[in-house]
């Protein structure tokens, strides 16, 4: 299968070669040429098997430069036990007969991102021994908090690459500023930037289109790589878990096989979801994808009007890992809706960059309203609904998953449908503790949110769970990264890590 450009359908490479270079050099996204069909029967049988078997299964079909050995390897020494500390690697919790909550923090930095993570650099070796290049992959993120520290984590003293990490100092819990600022490995870099997610994100962009950068850092023997959603690498995986736990729920008979359920996802840059419409679209009988978003709503508004308009007040929510306002993967879904019209995205895309906004053609209006709901939760329902949950199920979930659980009650309330439904739970709700405790404690009671990790002590006590270890971890450990940057020095500090 070959790999296009959302923004030139006349632009053809390998899987592997769409991995490597992450984004396409006319700034569009790798987008794969048709999207494989699973039949009813095969999505079952995946049932009976480990989930880095699923893994294996699927990736064959979209990667399909790589030998089935080879991508048994990467599924192999990805999805371990050791690294999630569960053998499901994505555990299904039923929180009543309606809803199960997708659990996708078992991993190593307790937040999805691992599932794709853990992975990409694998999958990312792989591909740059299959196009024989000689050099270095350097990966660049922007992160919104749960990124970079996951791709450090998953990067971090693999051969051939380096990693360098941007994050805001706005937005960002003390917590995920420490598991970055402390990153061990030999071939990491960290650097806060005055400013929002979008800056970061746009500030990368900006290094991953200039092409004499590009060019001086090739004769420094680097190429240069992403590991954000934007990599076809990272969304992969994502596919991954949504055909794999409607195999899980057929087998354990939680549904029939080939009833619909919804899927609700707490999103952000839009890559998680559209993981989801993926998996739609390749059989996975899927009847609504729920997009759910914190204040800063401009997919709800998009969704539901077919307007993109980033022109707002960017909004600080308790749920930091949403706080976009660019939600580059939705430049994919535009590609498959318009019957991929790359002329049309990349006009939407160069409105977007000009004007802040863009519309999309009724037929886009209308594909979007036939599969996708959207709505948005505030931070003091996002805080509510974490208590209700609490105090009705005794499940203890984070601030992300709470936005989602949330939307999903305003689409119950809204539509009466009684389709099962899968949430996707984005974050260990030890990673926002202060949010958490507050949530269900009551800001009265509840400790100062200045130790973060009195609050986690607080948190594993009032939900009687066990902390992960890699968090508790963080206490005392030493602070390697401490650097802030302006972002119009963003390119300096990534030629000095690379010098
Ligand atoms: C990244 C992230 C999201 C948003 O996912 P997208 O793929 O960017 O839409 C939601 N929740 C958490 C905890 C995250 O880390």
């Amino acid at each position: 299968m070959l790999y296009h450009s959302s923004r030139d359908k006349s632009v053809e490479v390998t899987a592997s070669e769409a991995i490597v270079k992450g984004l396409c050099s006319d700034g569009g996204l790798f987008v794969p040429e048709e999207i494989p069909y699973l039949s009813l029967d095969e999505i079952v049988a995946l049932g009976n098997m480990s989930y880095s078997e699923r893994a294996t299964e699927i990736f064959s079909l979209f990667l399909t430069d790589f030998r089935k050995n080879e991508i048994k390897d990467c599924t192999g020494k990805a999805y371990t036990k050791e690294k999630f500390e569960t053998d499901t690697i994505a555990p299904i919790y039923k929180l009543n007969e309606h809803t199960y909550i997708l659990e996708l923090w078992h991993g190593p930095t307790c937040a999805f991102k691992d599932m794709a993570l853990q992975i990409l650099p694998y999958l990312l070796t792989t591909s740059m021994e299959k196009t024989g290049t000689d050099k270095k992959v350097a990966i660049l993120v922007a992160t919104s908090g749960d990124t970079g520290k996951a791709a450090l984590e998953g990067f971090r003293d693999v051969e051939g690459t380096k990693i360098f990490v941007f994050y805001p100092t706005g937005g960002v819990s003390e917590i995920q500023k420490l598991q970055m600022q402390t990153q061990e490995g030999a071939n990491v870099g960290v650097y806060a930037i005055e400013g929002n997610f979008d800056d970061a994100q746009s500030g990368v962009k900006k290094i991953f289109s200039d092409n004499e950068f590009k060019a001086e850092l090739r004769k420094r023997g680097y190429e240069l790589s992403s590991a954000n959603s934007i990599n076809w690498g990272r969304l992969l995986p994502q596919i991954v878990y949504y055909v794999s736990s409607y195999a899980e729920l057929v087998k354990n008979k939680e549904i029939a096989c080939g009833e619909e359920i919804n899927v609700c996802v707490p999103t952000g840059n839009f890559g998680n979801i559209l993981a989801a419409y993926y998996a739609k679209e390749m059989g996975v009988p899927i009847k609504t994808l729920i997009c759910a978003s914190n204040s800063n709503n401009v997919l709800t508004e998009f969704i539901r009007t077919g307007v993109y308009n980033k022109n707002r007040a960017f909004v600080q929510t308790i749920s930091p890992s949403m706080d976009i306002l660019i939600s580059s993967n939705l430049e994919r879904l535009l590609y498959h809706m318009s019957d991929e019209n790359s002329e049309l995205v990349k006009e939407l895309m160069t409105k977007l960059s000009e004007e802040g906004s863009y519309e999309v053609p009724d037929a886009i209006k209308e594909k979007l309203s036939e599969s996708f709901y959207a709505a948005y939760c505030d931070d003091k329902f996002t805080m509510r609904t974490i208590s209700d949950i609490e105090r009705n199920y005794s499940y203890v979930m984070d601030t992300h998953t709470a936005v989602a659980q949330n939307v999903y009650e305003q689409y119950v309330a809204q539509t009466h449908d009684a389709t099962k439904t899968v949430i996707a739970s984005t974050a260990s709700p030890f990673k926002f503790s202060g949010s958490v405790v507050n949530a269900i404690m009551g800001e009265d009671d509840a400790p100062s949110a200045d130790d973060e990790f009195l609050l986690i002590e607080k948190l594993s006590e009032i939900g009687k769970m066990t902390p992960p270890k890699s968090l508790s971890e963080l206490k005392g450990k030493e602070i390697r990264f401490p650097g802030v940057t302006k972002k119009e020095e963003m390119i300096l500090r990534v030629s000095e890590f690379l010098a």
